[in-house]
């Protein structure tokens, strides 16, 4: 049941014999020159929409904004920092938590927003509820080593050409590209760096150091429909049965 379509009786209702609700967070950022802005919401809805047809637990509306103060050099990306996405997620908390919430299961599409919704889970957790997050991108690379990926990358790609494959450019498909830090020290991603085989975090804002926008190291060209349809299923499935077992997790 989705919150926005239901009434408030309705809700009433459901907390009646339920505690359950999923949280939908995203963010609206660079996804490099090939996807949409919009791909850290549009993949964690897509996957609510897909549970929900397993398991009838109360969903919350998607977040469609996150935490990316790295990518706000990309024309179009929005990030609500830290502390106010954490003061925005702890608000939908707790108006979950006054109807009769207390277990919490957030569907995440955006590295960045998981110190807010962690200290949104503390909080849950010292007032007698639990949460639990669904970081679907590093799921993915449990159930099939092929399909880990990076951002924005052949993984993030293949999820959006299920989902809708006209929101995706590919005739903008190119290299992806982050400039080294120093001639000695690679880039290995976004945040760290590899010097001797030890990877050190240095934290550059991304529009200085990556032409493009996406960061492998997967490949853009390799995503496929058929891909994204599987590992989206296969993490839906894996949700929806999460949930059933969350649902018995005792409350402090
Ligand atoms: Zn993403």
């Amino acid at each position: 049941m989705k919150l926005q379509h239901a009434t408030w009786p309705q809700v009433q209702a459901y907390f009646q014999t339920s505690d359950t609700v999923i949280i939908g967070v995203g963010s609206c950022e660079n996804h490099g020159m090939h996807m949409p802005l919009g791909t850290d919401a549009l993949v964690p809805e897509k996957l609510i929409e897909m549970i929900e047809a397993r398991t009838h637990v109360l969903c919350a509306p998607v977040l469609p904004f996150g935490s990316c103060e790295y990518f706000t050099g990309f024309p179009g990306t929005i990030s609500l920092g830290d502390d106010i996405l954490r003061s925005v997620l702890g608000r939908i908390a707790d108006g979950l938590y006054t109807a009769g919430a207390r277990h919490f299961v957030f569907v995440n599409g955006h590295g960045g927003n998981i110190p807010a919704i962690e200290a949104v889970c503390y909080a849950l957790s010292k007032k007698g509820a639990i949460g639990a997050v669904m970081n679907w991108w590093s799921m993915a690379g449990s159930f099939d080593p092929g399909w880990a990926g990076g951002h924005g990358g052949g993984q993030e790609t293949a999820a959006i050409l299920y989902i809708n494959p006209d929101w995706v450019d590919r005739s903008a498909m190119a290299p992806g590209d982050i400039a080294p830090v120093a001639p000695q020290i690679q880039a290995v991603t976004l945040k760290n760096a590899q010097f001797k085989g030890v990877q050190i975090p240095v934290p550059r804002d991304a529009r200085s150091i990556c032409r493009n926008g996406w960061v492998g190291p997967d490949d853009v060209h390799a995503a496929t429909a058929e891909w994204g349809e599987k590992m989206l299923t296969t993490i839906a499935d894996y949700i929806a049965e999460f949930i059933e077992a969350f649902q018995d997790a005792p409350l402090g």
